[in-house]
């Protein structure tokens, strides 16, 4: 990438790498804020600077703190709620409560893979000076949780360095930062940071900056239009989410401000499930004529007991198959256990097997380290009798991408299982991490079609008793309201698709995370979904411990559009090796010449 950098005014200059990074100079002396990337020495070169002494980070993103060589012995300023993100890092990566069961994402996954050492800490009104500039602080939550504005006072000018609060006029870098619980887990705050997010960006404003300079994205010089762009935009893109959120369902609290509106989907009314259907905690039960039992996920030994005394009391005589609908911990968590109980042959869909046999490789929302067995893979639209039942298979990307759906035949109904994908209130997009992906022939789209054109008579959700079904005319508005999504959510991010900001998984490392030996081959693989509509190239690098001493040449693919690519690199683990435990391999990653710096991650866990 060529390199570039601008002038804001005598001594403040922006280089423009993979993140803007400030440069405020005193001679051949230097002041970085968010300094990140390679190319940022050769800026400085340029501009004659030979001391960078002091280094301001707006927040611990590390695809915004990582990759420019920090020099020793400096001054390195952070926001001081975030200090231990810089500092000890490893108290992060070998926490399992940040690896396991996930429903809390702050800090989330964009972490430093080492600590950097931190000198000084910042807070809300805290000020200091580099050469003939004033430099004052704002605490600014939104991005993350204790991310910092810095408001350089620099010949005569204020500049804000705002971090990643806002990209441009009326946009953003990405929105699963903003995933955030407000009376519940982050889990369920779907742009739950919203308020922060509006709260800084008037902070801001009220300083009355001449420009804001973002960490991603573009110099803004009137930040009053781009601000209310921007908070207009997320208004817009926030109703469109909330108007067929299945979470209506389950915290009405939250929407109160919503309620009555004519552009949101009523709530169904439920419906009596059959009597031959048993539903405790997350399972349901199907009990056959001849009184065998299916039995769909097993997320706690209570539901073992449930099914072991009706075994007892003679309700049921065995149960013969079991299918598992997605891969969250409160659906698989005790499967280990059932399989013990019952043996029986467990059946589930292809992508969902991927999870639930080998959890290690997967970092996801919610995800459970329980491994469960397997016997049986099912492909989209994959039949088999059971009993008098007609069972038909499905991939359903519905609460997540890792998701399946069956439809069961008989006894005169159609009963749809949708695991967790719906509720009367509508669609349960609300974690940004599950993969909801927009678009035709993906995520709910395609789930709404299937369900239009399977016409179920009871739609199950694991979590809700009742059954309940939707209208023809739900459906169509469900879908035109995605469809209103899609176009209203592209605007909100600098990509050409909305899926880029929306899916936190768009670049991956599969295996996430494996266990190794000094000596062992191994292969890094980052898998990449080319969400646009055209092809896309890719190149990634993976950032191996400098002691390792092994030099890796970036390598690149072509990737059709809405298809995945993969980038594979085999490396040596060095045989004379002493780590041991953690080390996390970042990946510097340049999508269609856009470079993301270090933007995700493996694990290796040296043994
Ligand atoms: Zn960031
Ligand atoms: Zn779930």
């Amino acid at each position: 990438m060529e390199t570039t950098y601008s002038q804001l005014s005598q001594n403040l200059y922006i280089h423009h790498g993979h993140v803007n990074t400030g440069i405020i100079r005193d001679g051949n002396r230097a002041m970085l804020i968010d300094p990140s990337g390679a190319t940022l020495q050769t800026t400085l070169d340029e501009l004659g600077i030979t001391k960078v002494e002091q280094i301001l980070f707006t927040h611990h993103h590390r695809d915004s703190t990582s990759g420019f060589p920090i020099p020793e012995n400096i001054r390195i300023g952070v926001p001081e709620t975030e200090v231990q993100w810089f500092a000890k890092v490893e108290t992060f990566w070998n926490a399992p409560k940040f690896r396991w069961h996930l429903y809390n994402y702050h800090p989330h996954n964009l972490m430093l893979s080492s600590s950097i050492s931190v000198t000084d800490k910042y807070a809300e009104g805290d000020e200091l000076t580099w050469g003939s500039s004033d430099i004052s602080v704002l605490e600014t939550p939104g991005h993350t949780d204790g991310s910092v504005t810095y408001l350089v006072d620099a010949d005569g000018q204020r500049f804000a360095f705002t971090g990643d609060l806002i990209y441009d006029e009326g946009k953003i870098w990405e929105l699963y930062s903003l995933q955030k619980g407000q009376q519940t887990t982050d889990y369920h705050g779907f742009l739950g940071a919203r308020d922060e997010l509006k709260e800084s960006l008037e902070k801001v404003r009220k300083s009355l900056p001449t420009a804001l300079i973002p960490t991603h994205g573009i110099i803004m010089n009137n930040p009053d239009d781009a601000i209310d762009k921007l908070l207009d935009q997320l208004d817009y893109c926030y109703n469109k989410y909330v108007s067929i959120s299945a979470l209506r369902h389950y915290f009405p609290k939250l929407f109160t401000d919503f309620e009555g509106r004519a552009d949101h989907m009523p709530i169904r009314k439920g419906k009596t499930p059959p009597d031959f259907l048993r539903h405790y905690g997350t399972t349901w039960l199907i009990i056959s004529e001849n009184r065998e039992a299916f039995v769909m996920d097993c997320g706690s030994p209570n539901v073992i007991k449930q099914i072991q005394q009706l075994i007892d009391e003679g309700e049921i005589s065995e149960v013969t198959q079991f299918w598992v609908t997605h891969y969250h911990d409160d659906h698989v968590n005790a499967i280990p256990e059932f399989q013990q109980a019952f043996p029986c042959e467990t059946i589930t869909d292809a992508i969902v097997a991927k999870v639930i046999t080998n959890p290690m490789a997967f970092r996801l929302p919610c995800i459970s380290p329980a491994v469960a067995r397997v016997d049986r893979t099912t492909c989209d639209g994959d039949s088999w009798q059971w009993n008098e039942f007609k069972m038909t298979a499905y991939h359903f990307p519905g609460q997540t991408y890792y998701h399946g759906g069956l439809l069961v035949e008989g006894h005169g109904v159609r009963m749809f299982f949708s695991g967790d994908s719906f509720t009367m209130a509508g669609i349960d997009d609300y974690c940004s991490g599950n993969r909801n992906l927009l678009g035709k022939d993906v995520g709910y789209e395609k789930c709404l079609r299937l369900i239009q054109e399977l016409k179920p008579t009871h739609i199950f959700n694991c979590h809700v008793d009742q059954a309940f079904d939707f209208t023809d005319k739900e459906i169509n508005f469900m879908l035109d309201t995605l469809a209103e999504r899609e176009k209203c959510y592209t605007d909100l991010f600098p990509w050409d698709h909305a899926n880029y900001g929306m899916d936190d998984q768009w670049v991956r490392c599969f295996p996430y995370q494996q266990g190794v030996k000094a000596g062992d081959n191994v292969t890094l693989n980052v898998e990449i979904t080319n969400h646009s509509d055209e092809p896309r190239t890719a190149i990634a690098k993976p950032i191996l411990p400098s002691s390792w001493g092994i030099e890796i040449e970036p390598k690149g693919t072509t990737i059709l559009p809405k298809t995945d690519g993969q980038i594979q690199f085999s490396i040596t683990i060095p045989s004379d090796c002493n780590d041991s435990g953690r080390v996390i391999i970042p990946f510097e990653i340049t999508y269609h010449n856009r470079p993301l710096g270090q933007f995700r991650e493996t694990i290796l866990v040296i043994k």
